[in-house]
């Protein structure tokens, strides 16, 4: 029989953490959550809700409701206070697998017997942390893509030991927030979406670095096919062309496919600091972007 979540507890509350303490409690769980940097959660509470105006995407928790949620989350700085009661731990600390070891480690130390670790890891599957703890078959990957921006999908995914009705409490609690689970069935770099978007970052950086098609076309073509307010290179932009960068160069090294590397144009890009929105310059520049002009489309 699945296990029942009635209480979740949150390890880092940076970007990504907050969002998901703030929609589970959103949801009616009884959240905790901890930090090593007591002032995270307000601060990227704070950021995510200014974010959230600023953005045309209906985030999953709706603004007006988004204080409400963060009130009712219970902060502590108190590791095993935060954990003592908790069905469900999700840990997004740094995507740093010896620091995620450690905090599993401990996490399993802490935790009741019962409760089921979860790693919002990127890139790390869970099959690389499990063996730091005593219970290997209550432990997965949960991956949020960013719910405050409205994205309701979560990767769920095993390792090696993971119980199928450690899975199954997985998505019953992903769908209980609002969200679509997406089953990862064989551990594989990139989970579901990721693994997708990554396919199209890497056929459009290829098709404008060789100079083939330039990339407001290929935004075009994307925003007309599909009907998002931006392309590939304007959601590039968002993500920041170095994390672009790194996260092509983690594919290359797991591949060592040399039409995997992200090309020498990107880094130029990244070295002279254009790295989208947040230089305000990357292949557009911020913060009046082409792609949002009403004559854009006609090209
Ligand atoms: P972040 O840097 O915004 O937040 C990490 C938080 O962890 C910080 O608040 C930090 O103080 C805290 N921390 C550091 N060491 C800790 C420890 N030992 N115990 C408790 N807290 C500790 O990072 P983020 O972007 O939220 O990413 C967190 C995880 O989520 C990573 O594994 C990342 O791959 C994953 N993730 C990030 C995104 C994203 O868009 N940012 C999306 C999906 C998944």
């Amino acid at each position: 029989m699945e296990k029942e979540i009635r209480r979740v507890a949150v390890i880092g509350t940076g970007t990504l953490g907050t969002q998901i303490a703030i929609l589970a409690a959103f949801f009616g769980y009884e959240v905790s959550a901890y930090d090593t940097d007591e002032g995270s959660f307000g601060r990227v509470k704070q950021n995510l809700k200014d974010s959230m105006k600023a953005s045309r995407r209906k985030p999953v928790v709706p603004i007006e409701e988004w204080e409400n949620a963060a009130n009712r989350v219970k902060f502590s700085n108190d590791l095993k206070e935060v954990l003592q009661h908790a069905d469900l731990i999700i840990e997004a600390v740094p995507e740093d697998l010896e620091l995620k070891r450690e905090v599993f480690e401990r996490l399993d130390a802490l935790a009741p017997r019962g409760a089921i670790l979860a790693t919002n890891s990127s890139s790390i599957p869970i099959s690389k942390i499990e063996s730091a703890t005593t219970r290997p078959e209550q432990c997965l990957n949960i991956h949020f893509y960013s719910p405050a921006m409205g994205l309701n999908m979560v990767d769920i995914m095993g390792g090696t030991r993971t119980k199928a009705e450690t899975i199954e409490a997985g998505k019953a609690w992903i769908r209980s927030i609002g969200c679509v689970p997406l089953m990862v069935k064989k551990e594989i770099l990139g989970f579901c979406f990721n693994r997708v978007w990554r396919a199209i970052k890497r056929e459009t950086l290829y098709m404008w670095a060789e100079g083939f098609v330039d990339f407001r076309d290929i935004d075009r073509a994307w925003m007309i096919f599909s009907k998002m307010p931006q392309g590939p290179f304007g959601l590039m932009d968002a993500v920041g062309l170095d994390v672009v960068y790194d996260i092509e160069m983690v594919y290359y090294r797991e591949s060592k496919d040399t039409k995997d590397h992200p090309p020498e144009a990107l880094k130029a890009m990244v070295d002279r600091k254009e790295l989208g929105i947040k230089t305000n310059k990357g292949f557009y520049t911020y913060p009046d972007p082409e792609y949002s002009r009403p004559d854009f489309l006609k090209g």
